[in-house]
């Protein structure tokens, strides 16, 4: 028998492919081969962003398959890209592992699939190779998911998903109450959009029951109570590049790690670290409100200005600005945000609260200023601020708008509370332990790897 072969299919957005490359670049240590199939369009925005650096391991090999969108179309048009992928990426998926087990030594021996891609394990039953699925974000939103039944059956929801009334809903009184309009797949796009996500999300509820195991990137003593609700959710996170002293791969933006010299000059615990992971677009008064913001402040402040966070120039919307804060002030396109996360220089993170930045901001003991805009980003602030209460999340004036006040206000009492520091320091500790030798994530994530190997 070859190696064993394990070919990963994550859902194609920045969210989504970084761990699961993180995941993989462990695998690949083990002496797993790895075939990783990104879509096309994700494929090339990999390989542009990775611009000949070196830094995916070897035997993992990038191949990628067809969207069903053409190439000019917009990926974040989330339905429509959905509904692309369900009827094109199946048949390809299929192909493609008939083409690999039929010319290759290493047969395919297991599917690891984004739990968003239950087609994938649906493909893998069929043709009888064995299946995991994983989920990149919190245990707490996949217990949500699986809950649709009884939030149909309690009247809380209707058959499209759309929530009947707006309340406030907890599965069990230690995990985060949520909004019912904050559900996630009731605060993404328009309402044919919503529907077309739930409706994923119950197909997905049925396909990953043919899994033989469903991981997670959490830590069990982050969400016991989403664990213990669902005990078939394994954790074995947070899937860090530190873990396997490694870098990061499979930014969709090549990485300026200028900012990681100009964090060397700050003094420790200084720095306000501002990004909003890869989706989030402001309009113009948003942005500049959040510039001065950072202006007023009067602190370093290291600002990922992705090309694409304004429908506009970026440019023309900070006219003046950066020469005013130019002595203190740092922006850059797409940082190297676990490492600039684990630098000494950064006291707090102003983010979306997506997953992967929660994961990242808490394994470095890093206080949370929460400033969530959509899916699951909710939920997450509601775990950072009222389940572990380690960040502060922002008030909007009647118009719907985070003033400069109310950043400077936030900064400030978040800077100088030391409860919220000290409680960041201990989860911190606790996500560490987690993935070291005796911890649980380590612990799922070797018995994963054994039940690979058989
Ligand atoms: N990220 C990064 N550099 C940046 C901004 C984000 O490396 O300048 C990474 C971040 O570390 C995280 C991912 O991009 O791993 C974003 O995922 P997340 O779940 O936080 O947010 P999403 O992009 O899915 O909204």
């Amino acid at each position: 028998m070859g190696k064993p072969h394990v070919l990963a299919i994550p859902y194609p957005a920045q969210g989504h492919v970084l761990p699961m490359l993180e995941l993989m670049q462990c695998l690949a240590k083990h002496g797993f081969k790895v075939t990783f199939v990104n879509t096309e369009f994700t494929q090339e925005r990999v390989i542009n962003a990775l611009a000949g650096k070196d830094c995916i391991e070897n035997h993992i090999h990038l191949i990628s398959i067809p969207d069903g969108l053409k190439p000019w179309e917009d990926r974040n048009e989330l339905g429509k890209l959905t509904e692309a992928i369900f009827q094109v990426m199946p048949g390809k998926l299929e192909e493609l592992i008939e083409k690999i087990n039929g010319s290759d030594n290493d047969k395919i021996t297991c599917i690891i699939a984004d739990q968003l891609l239950g087609w994938a394990l649906e493909v893998a039953e069929k043709m009888q190779i064995k299946r995991a699925a994983f989920w990149p974000a919190a245990a707490a939103l996949l217990a949500l998911k699986f809950s649709i039944p009884a939030l149909l059956d309690d009247g809380i929801i209707n058959d499209s998903g759309t929530p009947t009334k707006n309340q406030m809903i907890q599965l069990s009184p230690t995990m985060p109450a949520i909004s019912t309009s904050h559900l996630v797949w009731a605060c993404i796009g328009d309402l044919t959009t919503q529907k077309i996500i739930f409706e994923l999300n119950v197909r997905n509820n049925r396909s990953v029951q043919v899994a033989d195991w469903l991981i997670c990137n959490s830590t069990y003593e982050l969400e016991p109570a989403a664990f213990r609700l669902f005990p078939n959710i394994l954790p074995i996170g947070p899937l860090l590049a530190r873990n396997r002293l490694g870098n990061s791969a499979g930014y969709f933006w090549p990485e300026d790690s200028t900012c990681l010299e100009w964090l060397d000059q700050q003094p420790a615990n200084s720095v306000i670290y501002v990004a909003f992971g890869s989706f989030t677009v402001f309009n113009q008064i948003q942005f500049q409100e959040l510039a001065l913001g950072l202006e007023i402040a009067n602190r370093p402040f290291l600002w990922v200005v992705r090309p694409d966070i304004t429908n506009k120039n970026n440019d023309a919307y900070l006219q003046g600005f950066k020469e005013r804060v130019a002595t203190r002030g740092r922006m850059v396109g797409w940082a190297p945000q676990q490492k600039v996360l684990g630098h000494p220089s950064v006291a707090c993170f102003l983010s979306h609260c997506g997953w992967n930045s929660t994961m990242e901001g808490l394994s470095n003991g890093i206080p949370f200023l929460c400033w969530p805009y959509f899916a699951d980003q909710f939920l997450n602030q509601n775990y950072i601020c009222e389940v572990w209460k380690v960040g502060l999340r922002f008030n909007h004036d009647e118009s719907g708008i985070i003033k400069q006040e109310e950043i400077k206000d936030k900064v400030e009492q978040l800077l100088s509370n030391k409860t919220i520091k000290a409680r960041a320091l201990d989860l911190k500790e606790v996500a560490t332990k987690s993935v070291k030798e005796g911890g649980c994530s380590h612990n799922n994530l070797n018995n994963f790897i054994e039940w690979l190997k058989t």
